[in-house]
């Protein structure tokens, strides 16, 4: 039997229901708490790459996932006047049926993994969170902030780069950090020729348009900003518009329809990698509380949900609780690692215009890791 027969997952997020998800259709009970009343998430897209297709038909969810998504093959890379430098075909990982790759509004691949979560019979509390945890060798006492308590086999924290499961575990050994760059996102109707991932690079930063929807798609920048300055909300369109400056072509005229501030998502990049397993005793981080890293190779989702779908298999597997969890980790930590630090040098060698780094053979490794069987 099974050690592990009821789980509590902190944090309602991508990797947190991808784990419910999981873990359900095991037939292991899941409790889900999410600090956030208000089950939402902001409303920019996000690329899922070839690994992800192939999770998500192993999560049993492709068919609504890709009705919600925009699925292309390419990956290519320009300069920034748009002359194309690399084009990369995609890997139809999931099978010659499914697309190569994805680009999901946030808002709609929440919808996707909270119906399914619930619908499997995942147990969801809103508005709650951990007080403390008690590792008692064969359970874990769980305190909750509303007062309440409950007896768990495993707890998973899936709550994110602030991670409070993270903190009871290790103390402050492993803070987030500011890379020094952030990255701003502007939602557009989708060009036609929009119709796979076009990275365009400039020695300012880089930026990209993704295709979200048929008749959507955003644009991402990353800009350097040492200071991590406070931006004043009304000025975000125009702040966006300066950094833009060095691009021409499709992504200069893209530029001057960046009108409205309020429309303008703006992200400072912070990472934190939990350098150790990511388990003690009965308690596992997963994505972001574990390798939240910068979103340069477009993979940090991508590794929550492979997290969450390993730990799913290799908690049916024979043995006790101790052989499981390593096992999770043998398949998951330099996997994550190669993911966090790649992602984190691309980032360091756009600081730096390091006009000889060789990010096109970067992305091409990071395929074909990521494709790799995890
Ligand atoms: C600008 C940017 C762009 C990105 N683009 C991509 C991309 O294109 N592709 C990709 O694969 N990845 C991308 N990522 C990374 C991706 O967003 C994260 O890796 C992913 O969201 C991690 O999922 P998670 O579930 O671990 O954490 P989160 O998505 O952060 O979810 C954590 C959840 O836990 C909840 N929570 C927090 N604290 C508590 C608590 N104490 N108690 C209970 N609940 C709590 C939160 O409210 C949240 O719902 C990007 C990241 C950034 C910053």
């Amino acid at each position: 039997m099974s050690a592990v027969n009821k789980v509590l997952i902190v944090g309602g997020g991508i990797g947190g229901l991808c784990a419910a998800i999981a873990l359900r259709r095991k037939g292991i009970e899941v409790d889900l708490i999410e600090l956030k009343s208000e089950w939402t998430v902001y409303g920019v897209g996000i690329i899922q790459q070839s690994n992800v297709v192939r999770e998500m038909a192993k999560l049993g969810v492709l068919d609504g996932y890709l009705d919600a998504a925009y699925a292309f093959e390419d990956v290519a890379i320009y300069g920034p006047a748009g002359q194309q430098l690399a084009r990369i075909p995609g890997q139809r990982l999931a099978g010659p049926a499914y697309p190569a790759n994805v680009g999901i509004s946030r808002l709609a691949l929440h919808k996707v993994l909270s119906e399914t979560a619930l619908e499997l019979g995942a147990n969801v509390r809103l508005g709650l969170s951990v007080e403390s945890l008690k590792d008692l060798g064969d359970s874990v006492e769980v305190l909750f902030t509303d007062g309440s308590s409950g007896g768990y086999d495993l707890v998973v924290g899936a709550d994110g780069l602030f991670s409070k499961v993270r903190d009871l575990l290790f103390g402050d050994t492993y803070t987030p950090r500011f890379t020094g760059q952030a990255v701003w996102r502007y939602n557009f109707p989708r060009d036609p020729h929009i119709d796979h991932l076009a990275n365009y690079q400039s020695a300012e930063g880089n930026a990209g348009l993704v295709p979200l929807a048929g008749d959507l798609m955003y644009l991402f920048l990353t800009s350097h900003e040492p200071t991590n300055p406070w931006m004043d909300p009304a000025s975000m369109a125009e702040q966006m518009r300066q950094r833009l400056q060095g691009f021409t072509g499709l992504i200069g005229e893209l530029r001057e329809q960046i009108t409205d501030s309020s429309q303008v998502v703006y992200k400072p990049m912070e990472v934190v990698f939990v350098d150790e397993p990511w388990y003690r005793g009965r308690v596992l981080l997963i994505g972001d509380a574990a390798h939240a890293t910068t979103p340069h190779l477009g993979q940090g989702a991508g590794m929550a949900i492979e997290d969450a779908i390993v730990l799913s298999e290799e908690l049916t597997r024979e043995g006790s609780i101790e052989q499981q969890l390593k096992c999770f980790m043998e398949r998951r930590f330099e996997r994550c690692k190669f993911i966090s630090e790649s992602s984190v040098l691309a980032g360091d060698k756009e600081m730096q215009h390091d006009r000889d780094f060789d990010r096109i053979g970067l992305v091409k490794q990071m395929l074909a890791r990521t494709a790799e069987p995890i």
